[in-house]
């Protein structure tokens, strides 16, 4: 029996167990299928204050994981299949853990790339389209990559695909770049990328080797066209892993968990939500990091309370 489960280990996840392991509550933390979240998939993290050149997005994380082990966080790998949330405390059917007993959770799932669902795509995964440019990007030196997006995400894969590729051609479906301006400055800084705006990806082009190209509509003049491209990133966004709770927490029609303003409650006491799961605004590292704290100090109160016995049900 634990008093507090953490689902999820980025940044969000990772300052909930370092919170609520100082304050001696000995939390359970569940590792998914991809530890450290999204910012394990990055390279360098120059906004995360207190570095002064930057940090690795892994390295960030591992120090953050380090932290809340050095203050007792349990951390597991397992899968949470469903959680009863009907019955207190709360019981979560977890694959690889069995049943686990708790009585909070904090949800810190986050959030999983989308793809663009075109004709191509999927059958092409692992053969030239990837969602992960540090991942994947070595395997195309001197290769022509497309990245298909137009935010942060893209330009920031587009300019660390240069240091592998012989061009990068971005591929935004409208003219404007939703992209931050520094992002758009230094990647229009940078001679190594090409610009396709206003191309609508149609469908992923392959022969028996692997993608050879992207076929794409010209919004302004209403023509086809096939980008040549061995590699085909696409960085379009995110959305939130909350598949898992079974519709019983209250959430936005995009998926993610609503809580009440100014707090990281779900609308089931003794459950908060902390990180991109429960963003769609703001979705920083640093913001994850500081909703986790919330979370953590938001759970503290309402074990206290229940030891207490003051939470009515
Ligand atoms: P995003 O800001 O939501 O941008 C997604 C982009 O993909 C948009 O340009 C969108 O086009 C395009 N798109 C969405 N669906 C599409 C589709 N089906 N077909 C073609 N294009 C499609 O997502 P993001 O870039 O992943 O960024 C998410 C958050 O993380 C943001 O808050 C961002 O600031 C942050 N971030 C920050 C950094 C950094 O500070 N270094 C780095 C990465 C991400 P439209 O513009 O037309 O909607």
């Amino acid at each position: 029996m634990y008093k507090s489960v953490i689902i999820g280990t980025g940044p969000a996840g990772l300052t909930a167990a370092i919170y609520l392991a100082r304050a001696n509550l000995k939390p359970l933390v569940i590792e998914g299928p991809q530890p450290g979240g999204q910012l394990t998939t990055t390279t360098e993290v120059e906004n995360f204050p207190g570095f002064v050149d930057g940090i690795m997005g892994p390295e960030l994380m591992d120090n953050m994981r380090k932290q809340a082990e050095r203050f007792g966080a349990d951390f597991r790998m397992g899968w949470v299949n469903s959680i009863e949330f009907g019955e207190r405390p709360f019981k979560l059917n977890v694959e690889g853990l069995g049943e686990i007993v708790t009585d909070t959770v904090i949800l810190s799932t986050g959030a999983t790339a989308k793809y663009l669902g075109i004709p191509g795509e999927e059958e092409n995964v692992g053969r030239g389209v990837s969602t992960c440019a540090t991942c994947d990007g070595f395997f195309f030196r001197n290769k022509e990559i497309v990245v298909v997006g137009g935010g942060d995400s893209a330009l920031e894969e587009a300019n660390f695909l240069t240091r592998f590729a012989s061009k990068v051609t971005l591929i935004h479906r409208r003219n404007e770049l939703r992209a931050s301006k520094i992002m758009q400055d230094r990647a229009r800084a940078n001679d190594k990328i090409e610009w396709a705006l206003n191309r609508t990806p149609l469908e992923v082009v392959a022969d028996e080797q692997g993608v050879t190209g992207i076929k794409v509509r010209n919004n302004e003049t209403g023509n086809e066209e096939i980008i040549e491209a061995r590699g085909i990133f696409v960085a379009i966004g995110h959305h939130p892993n909350t598949e898992f709770l079974g519709g019983k927490i209250t959430t936005d029609p995009n998926g993610y968990i609503m809580t009440t303003p100014g707090t990281t409650e779900t609308n089931i006491q003794g459950v908060f939500a902390c990180g991109d799961v429960q963003d769609t605004r703001y979705r920083q590292a640093i913001t994850a990091a500081g909703s986790g704290c919330m979370a953590a100090m938001d759970a503290e109160k309402y074990i206290e309370s229940l030891e207490h016995g003051e939470v009515v049900l």
